[in-house]
């Protein structure tokens, strides 16, 4: 049911199910009889207990998280854990290899630069970041303690489908899933550490969630502020301390909302079809609309494009916007158009944006 009126295809912040935030509304104002909203309660107390831990043992069921990692639910964004990583995980001497494959992982590799000695091993930026690298391909460095990936652009609309081993034992894989994150079902055991912003897929901003390999706990750099320490927030339940306890209680709702769709693979089905709408109606417009990405690495969430009459993009967002379809402008750093198709995106939403794209191309031959 469309009760807003409209399809909100932002990049994130960005469109909740109606259904959670419908329940978030008829309980906001006094949290389950309580008298108070859940802005209002204490973090320490049983009901915002109840709700953190009823969110993290959704999101262990959801992505099959077992005891071996802890789930944390911490401050900052993502762009917190570009320093949050190499500060946990390596001294300033060592070495650690990032997998540039687009803006994001531009940003992490270079905020590393202050806390360890990172190497991009391979960048797409000679191919303005429309493919991913075949792995072996890529010359890891023999002593990485860590080898980094953006799992999806969410700029460039680049997604890795499958991940890459690091090389040498000892060394872990560390992936920003913040635009993919419960997207698709993941295998947690190949991860040292996966992080992700909660505001695309699984929530509003102000959470960032950590899912941490516990043999990784209690190596921080003697620098690292008590907040960016892995284990100050693992050994606390991520009641170091105070929380953003409203993100987390809608987080919890989305979680929730997930389990009762049929959980991940069943969400992996429905942003498939989503995306191939898309594209496909992309690929059938003989170039009218051209989706750069080299095709087996297609974002499931964030499709980018452009017009090849690059002088008709405005107008396409503008009609789309008159006729409900609001927040499809490409990120300010390439343009375009993006339409970001998330867990809460429902089909519909796709159909509608490909009827007015064949409607648009037909009206402007
Ligand atoms: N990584 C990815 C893949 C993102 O899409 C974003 C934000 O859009 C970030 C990191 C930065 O997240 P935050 O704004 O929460 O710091």
């Amino acid at each position: 049911v469309l009760d807003r009126g409209i399809y909100n295809f932002a990049a994130g912040p960005a469109t909740l199910p109606e259904s959670v935030l419908l329940k978030a509304q008829s309980e906001l104002y006094n949290y389950r009889g309580s008298g108070m909203s859940i802005m209002e309660i204490s973090h320490r107390g049983k009901e915002f207990d109840a709700v953190i831990k009823k969110a993290e043992s959704d999101l262990r069921s959801l992505l099959s998280i077992s005891d071996d990692f802890a789930v944390l639910f911490l401050q900052g964004g993502a762009t917190t854990q570009f320093s949050a990583v190499p500060l946990n995980l390596c001294m300033p001497e060592d070495s650690a290899d990032y997998i540039v494959t687009g803006s994001w992982s531009v940003r992490a590799s270079k905020e590393a630069q202050k806390f360890c000695k990172p190497n991009v091993i391979w960048s797409g930026k000679s191919e303005k970041y429309t493919r991913i690298c075949s792995f072996d391909e890529i010359p890891q460095t023999l002593d990485a303690k860590y080898l980094h990936i953006c799992g999806n652009e969410t700029v460039q609309g680049v997604e890795f489908k499958d991940y890459p081993n690091p090389m040498n034992k000892s060394s872990i894989l560390v992936a920003d899933m913040s635009s993919n994150f419960c997207s698709k079902p993941v295998d947690i055991s190949k991860f040292g550490v996966i992080y992700a912003g909660a505001q695309k897929n699984v929530g509003p901003s102000g959470v960032t969630i950590v899912i941490i390999r516990r043999a990784l706990l209690g190596h921080a750099q003697p620098i690292a502020p008590v907040m960016l320490d892995y284990k100050a927030h693992a050994d606390t339940d991520s009641l170091y301390n105070t929380p953003p306890c409203f993100t987390i209680y809608i987080c919890s709702l989305v979680f929730e909302y997930l389990l009762h769709q049929g959980g991940l693979v069943a969400m992996e089905k429905k942003n498939e079809k989503k995306a191939g709408v898309l594209y496909d109606a992309i690929d059938a417009s003989g170039e009218f609309y051209v989706s750069h990405v080299e095709k087996s690495v297609r974002s499931l969430m964030n499709v980018p494009f452009t017009l090849q009459r690059s002088e008709l993009e405005k107008k396409f967002i503008e009609e789309a916007a008159k006729e409900g379809m609001v927040q499809l402008k490409g990120h300010l750093s390439v343009g375009g158009v993006r339409a970001s198709i998330y867990n809460a995106m429902p089909l519909a939403g796709v159909e509608k944006l490909v009827a007015f794209m064949k409607d648009f191309q037909a009206r402007h031959p």
